[in-house]
């Protein structure tokens, strides 16, 4: 008999896979067991389009035969099976794809037939760990079987041979093990086991094991109750179905209880606390697909670490192709765990090829909307739950308004919480903007590292009496993203530590303050002078009410945001932040007590006293805004020397 030879493009293929080094040469199996679900498929549309009415969905089944003596793995199925020339044209020629051929045969019919398999490579994956391949295969209308085997890239050989059965027989003679590879591991019971239920757990139809299995073997009461009596086990094999079928997203939603929802969410993530939300969508259309979102209960234990991985598990028509494919999620929704079937998806097997995939990204934009729409959904219908996730998760909304220069900052700012002093809760932008008062201008929000020390912060004081309402950034990355969002509804954001807070004095109030902006000149000049570039301007507050002393911030970077940059750069050991320096205003309050000594010591031309009281006012500033002070211990003497 004369060996054919492959066709040069499938040759060159073959070699890949020959000699792969593909890291998960166990999704042959998924492609096997796909190509066998796909032929049951196709035979069962033909049955019912000829009104064959003696096949039913559970006439059939694929079955896995395991045979560690001769090395050997079967996979059979009952499917449409291949003639002499399918046998030839399909595994002959690597990306001939019959499976796409027939679906587009048969477009018109009203009939669903779902394949799986429309990329032509998946049959030939199985080189990767066998040595040969002998495929046997009879069709309904042929008494004869044909045998196709081959062991590799010399060819193929293909002979009649005798099969009762339609269907399609493949069996793999496994490669040797080596000592990196295990490939006798694919004839044990509980690893076939493992791997169908990650890859083809929900292929439609039965994937049935003789498996192993060991009962006690009866015995008489008599001989229980003896003294030396031990129970005695004897072996027996059952078939086992090795796949549940019915994927849970397949099913009518409104057919799944909750509790349904979260065991399934608890199990397939290993999570063990019920998920805040469930997103169930179909989508029908250029692209269909069924996607299972879930929000977690609680943060992943790595989730703020490099470990962690986002990334949806994707589905080809039930069959598991990839286990987190990243590029369904932005990072802002990296939390998001689920899955997404599609029969529109080629069953690729390589993560490079998926990432060309266009399909691929027009999904991910729908998720994308899909899930801030949920959230919102969530947001005014279940607070409560909202406000438990943003506990968990709003800091990485924060950081993707942020991120790419706000390039999203439209679509998440609305998702965004922050505490507010007037409702002593978390509140929206929305619902700030929507209750600010007549008079106000900006959105005042004020940083700070707790809620406690905020509310203690000298800067709140005039806003908090003006009755204005302050949104509290207690977040690192808080201020920045409300200076990259810039404004809401047309409202600015300011800082409760801008030196311009916006806040309209009356003609004679203003009138006051430049009189006695003038009136203390000298006094202010002196200050200035002792404390040189430390400060860009020294003046008398607005603000300050009972409070002596606080900073405000000029333009550009603000006192907080200089605390983080140089907190980041000290971390990273990176010198170019380390310098970054706000524009600190100094400001006093006229009306506190210890102006009074100030005055005195700069009418009497006091120059120590007055450097003295400078350093120290300057010092208590910047302990207020929680930074550390240049040198404590001469914070330390300049006080002990007031005490004298
Ligand atoms: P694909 O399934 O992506 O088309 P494969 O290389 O896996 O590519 O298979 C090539 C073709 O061989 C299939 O399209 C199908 O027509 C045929 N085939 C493979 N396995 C079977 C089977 N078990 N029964 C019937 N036909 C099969």
């Amino acid at each position: 008999m004369r060996k054919k030879q492959f066709k040069a493009e499938s040759k060159r293929l073959l070699d890949l896979m020959i000699n792969s080094i593909y890291t998960h040469k166990e999704i042959f199996l998924r492609e096997i067991i796909s190509n066998a679900s796909d032929a049951i498929d196709k035979r069962y549309f033909k049955a019912s389009a000829k009104g064959q009415t003696g096949l039913s969905r559970d006439s059939f089944e694929i079955r896995i035969t395991p045979d560690k003596a001769n090395r050997t793995l079967t996979i059979t199925d009952n499917g449409i099976g291949m003639t002499l020339e399918e046998l030839e044209n399909n595994l002959g020629i690597i990306a001939s794809s019959g499976s796409l051929d027939f679906k587009n045969e048969n477009k018109d019919s009203n009939d669903e037939i779902d394949i799986i398999g429309q990329f032509g490579v998946g049959f030939y994956s199985a080189f990767m760990v066998s040595d040969k391949i002998e495929v046997i295969s009879k069709t309904e209308d042929n008494d004869k079987a044909y045998l196709w085997t081959s062991e590799g890239v010399d060819g193929y050989t293909v002979t009649e041979t005798e099969k009762d059965e339609t269907g399609t027989s493949i069996m793999l003679t496994l490669k040797s093990d080596t000592e990196d590879e295990q490939f006798s591991e694919y004839l044990d019971e509980y690893e076939l086991k493992n791997l169908i239920k990650k890859y083809s757990d929900y292929i439609r139809y039965p994937i049935v094991m003789n498996c192993e299995k060991s009962r006690p073997i009866d015995v008489t009461d008599e001989e229980k109750e003896k003294e030396d009596y031990e129970p005695k086990y004897e072996t027996y094999y059952e078939d086992d179905q090795l796949n549940s079928m019915v994927p849970i997203w397949k099913r009518n939603k409104n057919d799944i209880t909750k509790e349904e929802y979260n065991e399934f969410y608890k199990d397939k993530f290993s999570d063990w606390t019920d998920p805040l939300k469930v997103i169930s969508t179909n989508v029908e259309g250029v692209i269909s697909y069924n996607a299972l979102l879930f929000i977690p209960g609680q943060v992943p234990y790595n989730y703020y670490s490099k470990e962690y991985q986002k990334g949806l598990q994707l589905y080809s028509s039930g069959v598991s192709i990839m286990d987190k494919c990243a590029d369904l999620l932005p990072d802002y929704f990296g939390f998001v765990r689920g899955l997404v079937d599609s029969q529109d998806l080629s069953l690729n097997i390589s993560r490079e090829m998926l990432q060309q995939d266009r399909q691929l990204k027009a999904i991910a934009s729908r998720l994308e909307k899909k899930i801030n729409s949920a959230l919102m959904e969530m947001q005014k219908n279940d607070r409560e739950n909202y406000d438990k996730f943003f506990d968990l998760f709003g800091t990485q909304l924060k950081f993707g308004a942020y991120e790419g220069y706000g390039a999203k900052k439209d679509s998440l700012k609305d998702l965004l919480l922050y505490y507010s002093n007037k409702e002593n809760k978390q509140v929206t932008l929305k619902e700030y903007v929507e209750r600010m008062k007549e008079d106000q201008k900006y959105i005042y929000y004020a940083t700070g590292d707790s809620v406690a020390k905020i509310d203690k912060m000298p800067q709140m004081e005039s806003i908090v009496d003006e009755g204005y309402e302050v949104l509290y950034c207690t977040d690192e990355v808080d201020e920045f993203t409300l200076k990259i969002i810039a404004s809401y509804d047309d409202k600015e954001f300011k800082s409760v530590s801008d030196k311009d807070l916006g806040i309209e004095l009356t003609d004679e109030e203003k009138k006051e303050s430049e009189e006695k902006n003038e009136a203390n000149k000298s006094v202010l000049d002196a200050v200035k002078e002792a404390l040189g570039d430390k400060v860009a301007s020294v003046t008398l507050s607005t603000r300050l009410k009972s409070h002596p002393v606080c900073f405000s911030s000029g333009d550009g970077l603000s006192i907080e945001m200089e605390k983080i940059l140089k907190s980041q750069a000290e971390a990273q050991g990176n010198k170019e932040f380390s310098d970054m320096q706000a524009d600190k205003i100094l400001e006093l309050n006229e009306g506190h007590e210890f102006f009074k000594g100030l005055t005195k010591a700069v009418d009497a031309g006091d120059k120590e006293k007055i450097s003295d009281y400078s350093n120290l006012l300057y010092d208590q500033a910047l302990l207020i805004e929680g930074m550390s002070i240049e040198d404590p211990v001469e914070f330390s003497n300049l006080i002990c020397k007031l005490m004298k």
